[in-house]
């Protein structure tokens, strides 16, 4: 079908989209519907972490949809216990709360915080996090979120957010008030450029909760799953919060997310926390599938040596072509391009490789998250001949800016 005869006007305009619509994917490809492919290091930024489509997935989603796709929030089913106890052998935590959406996952992390301030703190509610921070989109979460320019979209914003300086615990410090009740960080910044927290700062913030009788709280909607190079991100830095949520990776690509915490912070009680689609046996079959996948021997080991190589390749070319520093831990990571040329790459290795070798009817799909930032996030399990091919493929939309 052309592009011209899709009706594109029937969708809300919220972003300046390309002209094409996808069709089909597969693995580290997609295609679109003029039948060009594209090797794809944005993955539904950073949700598909097994690739587009895997076997895994497919054939859960047919297992589990003639058996049971919905039976209510309000009573049990089996994959989501299943998953649950998966999650809770393999974490430092005790309980799981399924959503579905990271933005969702983190109201929950902070009702779930303002609860115990309002038992355990007399009324605290004020949850400390960190200036360039994303924790979604909803109210509460903008709120929370240190996004430039997000405190006065939809102004009145919801009370209760002061923001610190990430990896500077003094800034942290500085904010703590009767009123605080938990700190909360992504313990890799994704959103705001893949800013990694330092091993001081990690461990600084537990003793400095731990000093104050706060909770811990880790987002790891972009950094769990094996993102990191291990299953989640709080286990790369040897310090354990209180609570921690999780998305994108977790459903390889359905919508599934969670919030888990530690049994002393599970403090809901009886109507505080719900969902009409919370834990549903159809999505919660799909995240089994994946996690299972995810913590197979040598998956993680395989996604740190992916990691490595990936990082050697892009400090490689960024020597080559005089660009900035490469950084990152495991299979997210960024490149500073020293100039504000990010989008334009983005657009000139998504349409304008055709004609080079290696390149016909094929194009390269990248993130700018900053002006003069690349931000890769590939799918978990690529092969170094796609990670050679990406770099390959951005050398020449680097060359080509004028
Ligand atoms: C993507 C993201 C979210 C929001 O997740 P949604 O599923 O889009 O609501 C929250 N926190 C972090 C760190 C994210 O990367």
């Amino acid at each position: 079908m052309n592009f011209a005869d899709y009706p594109i006007k029937t969708l809300m305009d919220i972003t300046a989209r390309p002209e094409m619509v996808f069709v089909r994917g597969e693995g580290s490809w997609l295609w679109d519907n003029a039948g060009k492919r594209y090797l794809d290091f944005v993955q539904g930024w950073a949700v598909n972490a097994l690739g587009h489509s895997p076997r895994c997935i497919v054939d859960a989603l047919a297992a589990q949809a003639p058996l049971l796709i919905t039976p209510s929030p309000a009573f049990y089913n089996e994959p989501s216990l299943k998953l649950a106890e998966l999650l809770t052998r393999a974490s430092c935590f005790d309980r799981v709360f399924f959503t579905n959406s990271g933005a969702e996952a983190n109201e929950g992390a902070i009702k779930l915080a303002r609860k115990w301030g309002r038992r355990h703190r007399g009324g605290a509610f004020e949850i400390i996090t960190t200036v360039n921070s994303f924790h979604g989109r909803t109210i509460a979460t903008m709120s929370a979120s240190g996004k430039p320019g997000w405190d006065t979209m939809f102004a009145p914003q919801v009370p209760g957010f002061p923001k610190a300086v990430f990896n500077d615990l003094a800034s942290v410090e500085a904010l703590i008030t009767g009123q605080t009740v938990a700190v909360m960080l992504e313990p890799v910044q994704g959103e705001g450029g893949v800013n990694c927290a330092t091993p001081e700062f990690m461990r600084g913030l537990r003793a400095l909760c731990d000093r104050h009788g706060l909770l811990l709280i880790c987002d790891e909607v972009q950094t769990g799953i094996g993102r990191l190079g291990t299953l989640f991100g709080y286990q790369h830095y040897g310090v354990e919060p209180d609570i921690m949520t999780l998305g994108k990776g977790i459903g390889g690509g359905v919508p599934l997310a969670g919030l888990l915490a530690k049994e002393h912070a599970s403090v809901f009680e009886h109507g505080e926390q719900g969902g009409t689609y919370n834990g549903n046996p159809l999505m919660t079959a799909v995240g089994l599938a994946v996690v299972q996948e995810v913590m197979k021997p040598e998956f993680l080991a395989q996604v740190r040596a992916l990691g490595d190589y990936l990082a050697t390749q892009l400090g490689a070319l960024s020597a080559a072509l005089d660009l900035g520093p490469e950084r990152g831990i495991g299979l997210l990571r960024a490149l500073e391009l020293k100039r504000d040329i990010g989008a334009a790459v983005v657009t000139t290795a998504r349409d304008g490789l055709t004609g080079r070798p290696g390149w016909d009817r094929t194009g390269l799909l990248l993130n700018s998250p900053r002006p003069s930032l690349l931000r890769f996030m590939p799918a978990l399990n690529l092969t170094t001949a796609e990670i050679d091919l990406m770099i390959d493929g951005l050398r020449a939309a680097i060359e080509l800016q004028p």
